[in-house]
Formats: structure tokens, sequence, C-alpha cells
């Protein structure tokens, strides 16, 4: 058992999926039969969905602790999380629709009955017109919401009772700390369901290769590369074109000076855990003040994921490939917007991207099947997205900073120190 927990969780599901598809492979059809296992490990991850959000978010905006902070850093962190957020969800939706990843899988054979895709459909129905939407975004009853897992009206709440608890002051902390303290369990119980990680990958990649065969292993390898491509584009162009622009910072030095918090992102696949990482390089080996990195990092951790905006975009064209399902520009538009918001919505954990999915593949009717298919390969796309996800934070802080002149450049570790 010892030996078991030592072995680090990446790793045993890099094992579990290299086996899986072995024995599916040579289990054939058959292989099918233990799919159950891996439904039970995402029907956890469902679990997972409403009460991550609520307290992580709560959490998230309610350590601004001031309002008054809002000001000149808050406001300019703030449109850069979101301008950046839409530039890497249209960069997913780029990259999927000019390669078609999806394309090789035929969903349509895959052991699922037609429901599947009568239910997207009538999904996507139920969500469809614009005023719908707009009045399916204010949480008219929260318990309904969170019973419903309806995630946008859901975040929208959870961004309310945080702002609530800012404007409540010291009589707010007694719920602040519910918050903080119920954010950390929460995130300890995701620990554990992410234990059954390496049980529910053999099984869902049996089942993939075992029915589906090789295109379909084809196809998932392809979404790994271009998921990895995405980041890579996000990280050399956006990122390294604020910090040259509007930051003024060489990037090499950039890089140089965040290189830690990268290396540690990618091993645990968590904002969160690579947090106190990422604020020591910002302001460290950034030069970036105190007041601006830890507002804007912190926050950044749990709102500010662009490796996961851009995911959730390519995700939803493989779906929608994969099953058919036709998208016209009214939904790239949709998934846009919810992929942004679903990366808001995701906490800075493993595995937070794939939860997110159901937010939005539900709105524009790709099949909630798609989940089962990719969570096999998650996990090595989640510690790239996640590298994205930090990289993204210290570049917003370093650009606020430089802007708000709370940058020292006398801290920055330049290529000569080294
Ligand atoms: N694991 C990522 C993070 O912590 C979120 C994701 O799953 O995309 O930033």
């Amino acid at each position: 058992m010892n030996v078991w927990f030592r072995i680090p969780l990446w790793q045993r599901v890099i094992a579990a999926l290299v086996l899986g598809i072995i024995v599916g492979y040579l289990w054939g059809p058959g292989a099918a039969s233990i799919k159950i296992i891996g439904d039970i490990f995402i029907a956890f991850i469902k679990m997972l969905v409403v009460p991550l959000i609520f307290f992580s978010l709560v959490a998230g905006v309610a350590s601004i602790g001031d309002l008054r902070k809002l000001g000149s850093v808050g406001w300019r962190a703030m449109l850069l999380f979101v301008v950046t957020g839409q530039m890497a969800v249209w960069m997913g939706l780029g990259i999927g629709t000019l390669t078609q990843p999806g394309a090789g899988i035929d969903g349509a054979s895959m052991a699922l009955d037609q429901t599947a895709l009568e239910r997207a459909q009538e999904r996507r129905e139920t969500a469809q017109s614009f005023e719908q939407m707009l009045l399916e975004v204010v949480p008219s009853s929260p318990v309904q919401v969170m019973a419903d897992v309806n995630v946008l009206p859901l975040i929208v709440f959870s961004l309310l009772i945080g702002i609530g608890i800012l404007m409540a002051k010291e009589e707010g902390e007694p719920v602040l700390r519910i918050f903080d303290s119920g954010s950390v369990v929460m995130q300890k119980v995701t620990m554990v369901v992410m234990e059954l990680t390496p049980f529910g990958v053999f099984a869902l990649m049996a089942w993939v290769a075992g029915t589906l065969g090789m295109d379909a292993l084809k196809a998932l390898g392809q979404l790994v590369f271009l998921n990895y491509l995405g980041c890579f584009l996000i990280i050399g162009l956006i990122y390294a074109g604020m910090i040259k622009l509007f930051a003024r910072v060489p990037v090499i030095d950039f890089f140089r000076g965040i290189v830690d918090a990268m290396a540690v992102s990618y091993s645990t696949a968590s904002s969160n855990a690579t947090l106190p990482v990422t604020l020591r390089c910002a302001e460290r080996n950034l030069g970036v003040s105190n007041s601006v990195a830890s507002f804007v990092i912190a926050l950044g951790a749990t709102i500010n994921m662009n490796g996961t905006a851009m995911y959730l975009g390519l995700a939803t064209l493989f779906g929608a490939q994969a099953f058919g399902v036709d998208l016209n520009w009214g939904d790239y538009f949709t998934i846009s917007i919810l992929g942004t918001l679903g990366a808001i919505g995701a906490a800075g954990i493993p595995g937070s991207g794939l939860i997110m999915m159901v937010l939005v593949f539900g709105a524009v009717g790709v099949p909630l099947e798609t989940i089962a298919l990719v969570a096999g390969i998650d996990r090595i796309m989640d510690m790239m997205r996640t590298t994205t996800n930090i990289t993204g934070d210290a570049a917003v802080a370093v650009t606020v900073a430089s802007l708000t002149g709370e940058l020292d450049r006398a801290e920055l570790i330049s290529a000569d120190d080294v």
C-alpha cells in the first residue's frame, strides 16, 4: 500500500493509461464491461462541481480583502484576465476548427446509445435563446441552481456572495472563515477523489481502445498534441507579447524568473499548490511589489486560467466532431463566453478543467459522454494547462506592476546575473 502512495499520482496515472490501452487492445469490445469503473470516477468528479466552485470562488473573491483594492490594480488585472481568457478560448477554437481532431472518432459507433445525442440536443434546445440564456444567468433560486448543477448562475451567485463578504467588512469575517476553510476542505476531498484517477483512467482507456480502436487513440493523441500546441502559443505569443509591449520587461528575463513555478505547476497540475512558488518568483525574481503580487497572483490562481479556457474551446470542438454535432457561429460565441467563465469558475486544482466541461458541453449540445472519452488523457494535458495558467498569473502581475509603478526593475533577475 505504502509503495503505491509513494509513487507520485501522475506517474500512476500515466502507467494506468498505458496499461489500459494495452488491455483494451487485447480484450477488444469486451473491455466495455469495465467502463463502469470509469463512470463511477466521472460521477465522483461531477459530485465535486457545485461545492468546489462555490467555496473556491467565494473564498477567491473575498481574498481581495478590500473592495478599494479593486481600484487601479484591480481593474487592470481583471481586464487582462478577461482579454487573455478570450484570446485563449479563440485560440482553442481556431486550432480545433483547423485540425478537426475529433473527426477521427466515430462517436455513433461507441457502445453508447443514440439517446446520448438526443439528450444533448434536448439540453441545447432548452438553453438556446439568448433571452433565455440571460435569464438563466440569474440565480433566481440558489438552492435550485445547486440542485440542478447549473454552473453559470452558480458562478454569478458565488461572485456576489464574495462581494457581499467584502462589503460586510468585520461582520463578514465569520462567513469568510467558513468559506476559506470550506475551500481547503473541498480541495482535500478533491485530492481523495483524484486518487481514483488511475483506476478510472485504466478503465476508460481500455474501453476506448477496445471499442473504438486505434483511430480513437490516434485522435486522442492528436488532442494531447494540440493542447500542448495551444498552451505553447499562449505562452509564446500572448504572454511574451504582453510582457514585451506593456510591461516592457525582457521576455527572456521574465521566463528565467518564473521557471521554478513553471516546473512545480507542471508536476503538481495545481495552480493552488504552486501559489507560494509563483508568489516568490514574482516578488524575488521579477521585482513585483508585495501588494500587487499577493492580490493579482492569489486571485489569478482561482480565476485566471488561460490554459483551461483554451482547452475548453478545443475539447468542445473535439466532442462536437466526434459525435457529429454541427456548430454555427452563434455556438462558437457561446463557447467563447462559457469557456472564459468556466475557466473563472474552475478551482486551481488537478482535474478541475475536466469538471468545467459540463458547463460548456451542455449549452451547445455536445454529449457529456465526451468527458469519458477524454478523461483518460486529461492529466497529461492538465499539467501543461496549469503551467500556462500560472505563467499567465505572473505575466499579468508583472504587467500590472509595471503599469502602476509597482515594479522594481533592479530586482529583476537578468540574463547577466546567472
Ligand atoms: N489544474 C488546473 C489548475 O490548477 C486547472 C485545470 O484543470 O485546467 O490550474
